[in-house]
């Protein structure tokens, strides 16, 4: 039989007040694999992730972690099953130290990362240890926002454009890192704009559109709908 997903969403409905935003999103993410949410500005992407952390104010449907239902849980009962976000805007804290930063989310899973295996991870935030968090680079900030996570213990990463304005060679250097955690068997989900960066990474691709998701596409048949995937995305 075919083994549960590790996340799986079912109907899922969002809010920002009384603006309704999503209308019915349905995914499944399966223990290790790297899935994407794709599609145009404004599309739901952000919102999905802010659903599954439990940070939007009123969500509706169904969203499982290893089989738990979580939708009626708070975020801090969700970061503790191990589930982490990241957030486009980072959210360092500038008047903190890049190692204060670091070790400022609490740990809710044993097995996080100690601080010297996200130093070998991200050899930068070593080097920039002592520095103050709005000194760094862009890309130092978001390996500086993913390594936080890393050290919580959280197995599925909700990564939201960790590529936003980053130089090429950063943005091979986040690839890298995603495709070292995949190997080491977190489950990542990534908001990206650019599908020719997540294709080098991802199992799989969810279409979204106006709150809902309107295709799945197989990583390895990405090519074969590219003019379908232009279309869905208004390029
Ligand atoms: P983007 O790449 O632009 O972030 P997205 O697919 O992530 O796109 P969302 O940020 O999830 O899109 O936005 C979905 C809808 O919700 C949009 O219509 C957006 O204007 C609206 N929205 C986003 N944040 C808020 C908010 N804080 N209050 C009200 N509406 C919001």
């Amino acid at each position: 039989a075919a083994t549960a997903p590790l996340l799986a969403v079912r109907g899922l409905e969002g809010w920002y007040g009384e603006s309704h935003v999503l209308h019915g999103i349905d995914l499944d993410v399966g223990a290790g694999e790297v899935v994407t949410l794709l599609g145009r500005n404004g599309a739901g992407k952000t919102t999905t992730l802010r659903a599954i952390i439990g940070i939007l104010g009123k969500r509706t449907g169904s969203i499982t972690y290893e089989g738990a239902e979580t939708i009626r849980m708070a975020s801090r009962a969700i970061a503790r099953l191990g589930i982490g976000y990241v957030p486009e805007e980072r959210g360092i804290f500038a008047s903190l130290s890049v190692h204060e930063n670091l070790m400022l989310p609490p740990r809710v899973k044993p097995g996080g990362m100690s601080v010297a295996e996200i130093h070998a991870l991200f050899p930068n935030l070593k080097e920039r240890a002592k520095s103050q968090g709005t000194k760094l680079s862009g890309g130092e900030q978001q390996m500086l926002a993913i390594g936080r996570i890393l050290r919580t213990g959280a197995k599925l990463i909700l990564l939201d454009e960790p590529t936003e304005g980053l130089a090429p060679v950063i943005v091979q250097q986040i690839g890298r890192t995603i495709l070292k955690l995949k190997a080491e068997g977190y489950t990542i989900v990534l908001v990206e704009q650019n599908f020719r960066f997540a294709q080098t990474l991802a199992d799989r691709h969810y279409v979204v559109e106006q709150g809902r998701v309107v295709d799945m596409i197989e990583n390895s048949r990405l090519d074969a709908n590219i003019d379908k995937l232009h279309a869905y995305l208004g390029v």
